[in-house]
């Protein structure tokens, strides 16, 4: 299901209830600002998710809303997640859905590394 991107935080979305430890990951990565997690169903040969430690929706809710610290230190995870998957010299893809066109399903804000083969042209076109 898709989300609204200006919607309400939801505590109880999936990737809240890893940060809690509620629910079990694979970690890569981790460190005051942000977590970084293999993809349940993963879309490439490697597919991580890096998400920031805090209640942020999407983009939208965490430039708009997050402190400076938070927000360098959620972009410097996602480089460091980069380096400890070793996709830094073969190159890989960064992707992070927001809102209803983009058919974000999980209500936190989610950084999607794709790596470890040619990963194609950027979009799928429809027209
Ligand atoms: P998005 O469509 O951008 O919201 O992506 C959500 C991603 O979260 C999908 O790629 C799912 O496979 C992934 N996902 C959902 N639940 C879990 C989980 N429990 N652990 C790891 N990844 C998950």
């Amino acid at each position: 299901m898709a989300v609204q991107s200006l919607e309400p935080y939801d505590d109880n979305n999936i990737f809240a209830r890893i940060l809690r430890g509620e629910i079990p990951a694979r970690k890569v990565y981790e460190d005051e600002f942000a977590l970084a997690f293999h993809d349940i169903n993963p879309q490439a040969p490697t597919h991580v998710l890096v998400i920031p430690k805090g209640r942020y929706v999407s983009w939208a809710d965490f430039a708009a809303g997050a402190p400076d610290a938070l927000i360098a230190g959620f972009i410097r995870a996602v480089g460091k997640t980069a380096e400890a998957l070793g996709v830094v010299a073969d190159g890989y893809r960064l992707l992070a859905n927001a809102g209803p066109h983009s058919h974000q399903e999980v209500p936190h804000l989610h950084v999607h590394v794709f790596a470890g083969r040619p990963l194609g042209p950027m979009l799928v076109r429809h027209d």
